[in-house]
């Protein structure tokens, strides 16, 4: 088939039925679609399928595997792995027309949403109820739901309330096959053989398409607190954590450097903590429930200043307070964006974060001497974020050379700790050729075999994970 004669199917293909879909086939769309935040390849998508109901998309799988046409999935382009980057020549299927929340159900405390419903607008829809949605990090207003599950997100309530995979009571999948499944039928205890729901969870699209997916609230926090700490040094984060949750429940524990923060500064939108410079800052958050879980924390953190562990801290006052608090974290990603940041999402078990961060620090001094490095993460539950930014007068391609270069050492201690090289961006293209050193050969043969089983003819995002 031609391009030509492609674009006219897939036009064909989604102009049927009461909500007609779309297909664009303009430059900028192209360009924009294309793409993720990772900005490393260069798009080159074929087309971009707009459809409406899950009818057209499994239309459109049929049609794909009939022609062998690769088709990518899209949803809202956040994702850090480029597993949404379509650079030869694909359909990009985006589900930015499935934004519907289709139904609520007050008493079992669920929510049906289309794929492309933004993660935000769940939050919000949450809220407007009484109830509450967990799942939030900073790129919440522009990702969807399906690109969530897509790449199971975690963000920064993992430790108190787990990954989008622990919210999901159903999901609605249009397979690599073009079979259309129902699967878990939003039950709470369904233990009938194993649960594909959960292998659609995190599989970045290489499986087929979610095109609904029921999602459990839960209730509201109540008068949640930020108290930002500055910290003596890394390590030291983690027995301030350790300190704090021997004594409370915690909804959030983060940390970044004194860098990072400089660069979130210089945006002006929000002002430095207090005045004692510290190498690095956490940020906890906890439900001021009660005077008792006030006298709690401010034991505690005096405690961590008596071992010399803290430097200094603010409380919130107010939830205004609170937010701007919070900005100082979540404003990191999008205040390095222009330097062109080469990101490792990393990870290890709690308990052997302080060696593992030991040992990747001084690998990172040691081979970057020439490069800002930008450290933050989800600490609480394991995960750093290294971001190394570009030097300006560095073209792309050396820099993201060098940065692969040094890849092989940092990822040789996540080997060794038994960590993981992608904590929760996803493996997509950035990381593939990285896979064993976390997954096993076994594993990944494993791998390559479920989706041998949902996508027999390998149009379901090729190229993505492994090739
Ligand atoms: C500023 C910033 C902060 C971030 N913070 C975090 C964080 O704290 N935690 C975290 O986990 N991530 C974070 N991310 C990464 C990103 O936002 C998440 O991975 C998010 O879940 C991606 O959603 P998306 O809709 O943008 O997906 P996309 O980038 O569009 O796609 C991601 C993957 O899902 C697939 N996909 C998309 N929709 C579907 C569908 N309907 N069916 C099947 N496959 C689909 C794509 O093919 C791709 O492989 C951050 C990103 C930015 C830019």
């Amino acid at each position: 088939m031609t391009a030509e004669q492609i674009i006219a199917s897939l036009e064909e293909l989604v102009a049927s039925g009461d909500a007609p879909g779309k297909v664009l086939t303009d430059p900028a769309d192209l360009e924009t679609y294309g793409k993720d935040w990772t900005k490393i390849h260069t798009p080159a998508p074929l087309a971009i399928v707009l459809p409406k109901t899950t009818e057209q998309v499994q239309a459109l799988v049929k049609f794909a595997n009939e022609n062998q046409v690769a088709l990518v999935p899209s949803g809202g382009r956040t994702g850090l792995s480029a597993g949404a980057v379509a650079a030869n020549g694909e359909v990009v299927v985006a589900f930015d027309n499935m934004n519907k929340i289709v139904d609520f159900n007050a008493s079992d405390r669920t929510v049906r949403c289309q794929a492309g419903v933004i993660t935000e607008q769940l939050q919000n829809f949450a809220e407007e109820n009484d109830l509450y949605y967990p799942v939030d990090f900073a790129s919440a207003g522009s990702s969807q739901l399906g690109g969530n599950l897509s790449t199971n997100a975690g963000g920064i309530k993992v430790i108190r309330y787990g990954m989008s995979r622990d919210w999901v009571a159903g999901l609605k999948v249009v397979t690599g096959k073009g079979d259309v499944l129902d699967l878990n039928k939003d039950l709470e205890k369904n233990n009938t053989g194993y649960d594909l729901r959960h292998l659609f969870i995190g599989a970045e699209g290489t499986l087929g398409f979610i095109t609904e997916a029921t999602m459990k609230l839960t209730r509201k926090p109540n008068d949640l607190t930020v108290l930002v700490l500055g910290v003596n040094d890394l390590t030291n984060t983690m027995d301030v954590l350790k300190a704090f949750q021997n004594k409370m429940d915690l909804t959030a524990y983060e940390f970044f450097s004194h860098q990072a923060m400089q660069h979130v500064l210089a945006h002006g939108q929000v002002q430095a903590p207090f005045e004692t410079e510290a190498p690095y800052y956490a940020l906890l958050e906890f439900e001021a429930v009660s005077d008792q879980v006030m006298d709690d924390a401010m034991e505690v953190f005096e405690h961590c200043m008596e071992e010399g562990w803290v430097l200094d801290g603010v409380i919130s006052q107010s939830e205004t307070q609170a937010q701007s608090l919070w900005m100082l974290r979540e404003g990191i990603s999008e205040s390095i964006a222009p330097r062109t940041p080469y990101k490792n999402d990393i990870s290890v078990v709690v308990s052997r974060v302080p060696g593992f961060l030991q040992e990747i620090e001084s690998v990172v001094t040691e081979h970057y001497p020439d490069f800002e490095i930008i450290w933050f993460g989800h600490i609480g539950d394991g995960n750093l974020h290294l971001n190394i930014l570009k030097p300006e007068d560095m073209p792309k391609e050396e820099f993201f050379e060098k940065c692969q270069q040094v890849n092989k050492w940092v990822f040789e201690i996540v080997e060794k700790y038994e960590g993981s090289v992608s904590a929760e961006h996803g493996v997509g293209m950035t990381k593939k050729d990285y896979l064993r050193y976390t997954r096993s050969e076994a594993e990944i043969a494993y791998l390559r075999g479920i989706k041998q089983v949902f996508d027999p003819n390998g149009i379901m995002n090729p190229g993505k994970i492994f090739d």
